[in-house]
């Protein structure tokens, strides 16, 4: 059965100057795959990376960003790691529980000022967001 988002076109543009989903408490999960990327791209080794920035919880290695501290990678120009973020990161707001009803995909829209705006989004591409993020 067809999903009620492959029938309805949804519109997401990220807003410059927000940074919410970066200031929200919360959890950012990085894959092996993630941690070879940013951690080369700091420049540093996968160890230190771990060491500074990640915790190992129920087989998983993640950022944990606090009530009133922003996520690590944050700075006033946006985030640090931008080009090789998480796909955590790359895939927002294209989540399943986000997108698992039109009521989920309303509550994330209430909060993200991104979605809703900017052009549409190919079924196609939200697809391939929903296969490479997927926890
Ligand atoms: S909350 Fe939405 S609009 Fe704001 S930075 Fe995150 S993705 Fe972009
Ligand atoms: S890694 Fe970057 S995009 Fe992801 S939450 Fe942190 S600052 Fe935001």
């Amino acid at each position: 059965m067809a999903k009620w988002w492959e029938k309805e076109p949804l519109r997401f543009e990220c807003q410059a100057d927000c940074f919410k989903c970066c200031l929200k408490p919360g959890i950012v999960y990085f894959d092996d795959e993630d941690v070879r990327r940013v951690a080369a791209y700091l420049n540093c080794s996968i160890r230190d990376f771990k060491q500074k920035y990640l915790v190992r919880e129920d087989g998983y290695w993640l950022h944990r960003v606090e009530e009133n501290r922003p996520c690590s990678f944050l700075t006033f120009e946006g985030c640090h790691i931008h080009p090789v973020k998480p796909k955590q990161c790359q895939t927002y707001p294209f989540w399943r529980e986000l997108l698992a009803t039109k009521n989920d995909w309303k509550l994330a829209e209430g909060f993200c000022p991104g979605i809703g705006r900017g052009p549409m989004v190919l079924v196609e591409t939200v697809r391939a967001f929903l296969k490479k993020f997927d926890l």
